[in-house]
């Protein structure tokens, strides 16, 4: 049966009072692939801690299945090594001395397993993970991507009901970094395992999750699938933090000319002195002067961008903006900006509708 995790009124207080974690609830499903995103020092870690017993909550609880491993108010507390959970380190934390064999034979072993048992499991998640060349190996003999794959697979012989990754692309370099998110990816649905995973990279994020929930100063920002987060940020922070280019940002008065320009002054007049906007580099274009559009300046800069090529226009005031450029446009040339979607939030950052 693959089990799902409930956290429910979930704080952490480090001593004297570093607030940690701060109310964490949030329910994922059997068989999901969960992301917790989120700055340094958001929280991420110890909340993956707490789901491995490696860490006790102040508060609140954390149900794998349909049991309690961890209660702070009733005192339940189940051992990390009872609650058959598989974590992957940030460093993989791989025995240096031993084979790639006997390091995912290890858990097996403390387990006291005969030995043609442990054979036979090491062998059939080195074969599923495509490692079985690799068992006669030390880590210092293998490739990072080649390492990951070790750790992936010792923390899965133990058939977990739940697997952890704290970071786990962050050691390797962006080429190889593509290839292992599409391997732990496709891991994870042929396993049909529930995964719970925490970056503070939201590409690794995107690529990965189902479900992301960002995390900031030990509070949840807001939780949804990919899309959800990047098509309605629920915040400016959650707007500035996820996206590649970045969402162009700008705080200003309410009847400041770009925001009359965008039909948003009129609008919010009355309610808001000021009012914080938001355009992604990929929800607005530049075209040729005269064009119909929404702003007009002039090109600054242009740059690739993968396959894209982006401009930024310079707006007066010391403002300017990054759009796609997809017309024959020179550098100095005037142009006209078409938006196809603008992100609106209150002074005090929250999303407002449009
Ligand atoms: P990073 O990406 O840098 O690992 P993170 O999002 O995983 O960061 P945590 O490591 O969970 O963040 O830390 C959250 C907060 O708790 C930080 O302010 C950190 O300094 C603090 N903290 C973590 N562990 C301890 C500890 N053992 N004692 C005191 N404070 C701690």
């Amino acid at each position: 049966m693959v089990k799902g995790v409930k956290i429910e009124n979930l704080w952490k207080i480090f001593p004297p009072n570093v607030v940690a974690l701060k109310n964490i609830n949030v329910e994922i499903k059997p068989g999901e692939f969960y992301v917790i995103l989120g700055p340094s020092g958001s929280g991420k870690t110890t909340l993956l801690r707490i789901i491995a017993g490696l860490e006790v909550p102040t508060k609140g609880r954390v149900v794998i299945g349909d049991k309690i491993v961890v209660d702070a108010e009733k005192g339940i507390f189940v051992e990390p090594r009872d609650r058959n959970i598989g974590m992957v380190f940030q460093n993989w934390a791989l025995y240096p001395h031993m084979t790639a064999y006997d390091n995912i034979a290890f858990p097996l072993k403390l387990k006291k397993l005969p030995r043609e048992e442990i054979d036979k499991k090491v062998k059939e998640v080195a074969e599923a993970l495509g490692i079985a060349d690799l068992l006669d190996r030390k880590p210092g003999h293998m490739s990072g991507g080649q390492q990951q794959r070790v750790a992936v697979a010792r923390a899965l012989v133990k058939q977990p009901d739940i697997l952890l990754l704290d970071e786990p692309f962050s050691n390797l370099d962006a080429r190889i970094r593509v290839t292992a998110r599409e391997f732990v990816k496709e891991i994870q649905k042929k396993l049909g395992i529930t995964t719970i995973l925490v970056t503070h990279d939201q590409a690794d994020a995107f690529a990965v999750g189902d479900r992301v929930m960002v995390l900031r100063n030990g509070e949840t920002q807001q939780m949804g699938s990919p899309e959800e987060l990047y098509n309605e940020p629920a915040n400016v922070f959650i707007a500035n933090f996820i996206g590649d280019p970045p969402m162009n940002i700008y705080k200003l008065p309410v009847n400041h000319r770009i925001l009359e320009q965008l039909g948003l002054s009129k609008k919010y007049e009355g309610k808001y002195s000021e009012l914080y906007i938001g355009i992604r580099p990929d929800e607005a274009v530049a075209l040729k002067q005269g064009d119909e559009g929404h702003l007009v300046g002039k090109v600054a800069i242009i740059e690739y961008v993968g396959s894209r090529r982006y401009a930024k226009i310079d707006l007066g005031n010391g403002l300017s903006i990054r759009v796609l450029l997809e017309t024959k446009i020179d550098h100095g040339d005037l142009a006209t900006i078409r938006i196809s979607r603008l992100h609106v939030f209150a002074p005090n950052g929250e999303r407002l509708e449009t």
